[in-house]
């Protein structure tokens, strides 16, 4: 038995087995949580597809009504939600905080927008009309990292374009999720949004599966792939958001001492476990020594611990194979560079300290990969054109950044960045009414504003004689 349970049909339910959820500051066993069959999934989809008609049909009106009553709904349990997501996740409690009430204001944001019939052509004989139809049952695929905040990039949006869901957590960080939909479950009529959590093995389910018209998916490139194979057959529609390994450059004319700090929190904001963290800092030469020491003064101070505890900056990382990961990257990178600071922590929990890596070239594996974990290569270079060159040499193509304080200048680096969000003096800056989408191998279309809501639809165009 568990405190969680799936929602299949508007009725909360337990998994037919139960897997263990472990908090990685302590390694122990937080929570056991229901884990779906194949079975479960089937029954969620079959649920979300007769409710279709019914939500597809309900006015716009009322759905907007039942995205601000979930809204409310988020807000009034932050407090519980919160200390569930810092315990599975990691993160510490004010940014778990941040990250549920956040998720209310994208059920917001979306509530007020709207889907108007688009007028093409009217008169010499013709009227043509652009409609924009919910496309059926949606899948909604979410990675370990921010369970809430991905997750309301997609329902929201799913729901208001009169979709209806079937959504699937990531094996490790499912509880908050599974709590949520408890909370929301009577503000929608039965079958209209569904949750199921699995042992990392249904997302290929629903990814095939005949009913299943749309998947929206986040997580790494490589299951990215599979997804769009899995696709295939039934020719679903796919947005998929996936890795990223953004580069930062930073021009001669900037202050070390000013940027570090900004530098610095973009890439270790959630423990460097974010799609769009910095995760390669080019510096130029002029400034290169001081913008190091800088960083590692930040590293140093930076408080790491258990999430729950007041005062830490910097969670765990949030499970075992990525803790193993990024220690190994770290090991690697000793050898091509200087490691100046941080590392594991020989304790109980999945902790590695802020790690700076200076005198490192691109072609190495800290440089080429996404470490997703705290740790920043430091690139020196001395022809801007050429950091550029080597930024956009990369598979990916997510978010990118420039430093300076001349803006014309940086903007013209910006345009040339291959990347689906450039930055400039800033990185990470995210909002529910900005598109935010991949270039290259980091994605295939755009979630979050009005084009994210438009991947929801499908566009029907009515041509009339008149
Ligand atoms: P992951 O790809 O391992 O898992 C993501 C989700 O996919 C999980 O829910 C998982 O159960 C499911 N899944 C596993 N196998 C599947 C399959 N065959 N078919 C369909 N679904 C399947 O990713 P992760 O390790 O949880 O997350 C980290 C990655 O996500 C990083 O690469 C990060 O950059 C990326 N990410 C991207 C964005 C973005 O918006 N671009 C945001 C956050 C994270």
């Amino acid at each position: 038995m568990s405190d969680f349970k799936l929602l299949i049909n508007g009725r909360l339910e337990d998994g037919d087995q139960t897997m263990d959820v472990i908090n990685p500051a302590t390694e122990a066993v937080f929570a056991v949580c229901p884990r779906a069959s194949k079975a479960q999934l089937d029954r969620a989809v079959a649920a979300a597809k007769a409710a279709f008609p019914g939500w597809s049909n309900t006015p716009i009106a009322a759905r907007k009504a039942a995205l601000l009553a979930i809204a409310q709904r988020i807000q009034s349990k932050a407090d519980e939600l919160a200390r569930i997501l810092t315990q599975e996740q990691g993160k510490p409690l004010a940014d778990a905080t941040a990250e549920v009430y956040g998720a209310a204001a994208f059920f917001q944001y979306f509530a007020n927008l709207d889907i108007p019939v688009k007028v093409i052509e009217d008169g010499q004989g013709r009227k043509v009309e652009a409609r924009r139809k919910p496309l059926g049952v949606i899948g909604a695929i979410v990675p370990w990292n921010f369970p809430l905040i991905l997750m309301a990039f997609k329902v929201p949006a799913a729901l208001l374009a009169g979709n209806t869901v079937v959504l699937k957590p990531a094996a490790t960080t499912p509880l908050s999720t599974l709590k949520l939909c408890e909370h929301i479950a009577d503000l929608l009529p039965p079958g209209v949004l569904n949750v199921i959590s699995d042992a990392n093995d249904l997302g290929g389910e629903l990814t095939k599966h005949p009913d299943v018209r749309k998947i929206s998916f986040t997580g790494s490139t490589a299951t990215g792939k599979k997804v769009m194979a899995g696709a295939a057959d039934t020719l679903k529609r796919i947005t998929l958001e996936l890795g990223g390994n953004d580069a930062g450059i930073v021009l001669d004319d900037i202050d070390p001492k000013t940027t570090a700090p900004k530098i610095f929190q973009s890439a270790f904001q959630n423990s460097g476990q974010v799609c769009i963290a910095l995760k390669r800092l080019y510096v130029h030469e002029s400034i290169y020594d001081s913008m190091c020491d800088e960083l590692v003064s930040l590293a140093n101070a930076a408080v790491v611990g258990d999430g729950l505890q007041q005062g830490t900056q910097l969670g765990p990382l949030q499970n075992k194979m990525q803790f193993e990961k990024v220690k190994e990257l770290i090991a690697d990178a000793a050898k091509h560079g200087k490691v100046m600071c941080g590392g594991d922590v020989p304790e109980r929990g999945y902790f590695i300290r802020p790690t700076i890596v200076r005198d490192i070239a691109d072609g190495t594996r800290l440089v080429d990969e996404e470490q997703f974990g705290p740790v920043l290569p430091v690139i020196k270079y001395s022809d801007p054109e050429d950091a550029l060159a080597r930024a956009n040499a990369s598979p990916y193509g997510l978010g990118g950044s420039i430093w300076s304080t001349d803006l014309a200048r940086a903007h013209s680096f910006a345009e040339k960045m291959d990347a689906g969000t450039v930055w400039i003096n800033k990185h990470l800056d995210l909002a529910p009414n900005i598109p935010f989408g991949g270039a290259k191998q980091s994605g295939l279309g755009t979630e979050l504003g009005d084009e994210g809501l438009m991947e929801f639809t499908q566009l029907q165009v009515i041509n009339m004689a008149v």
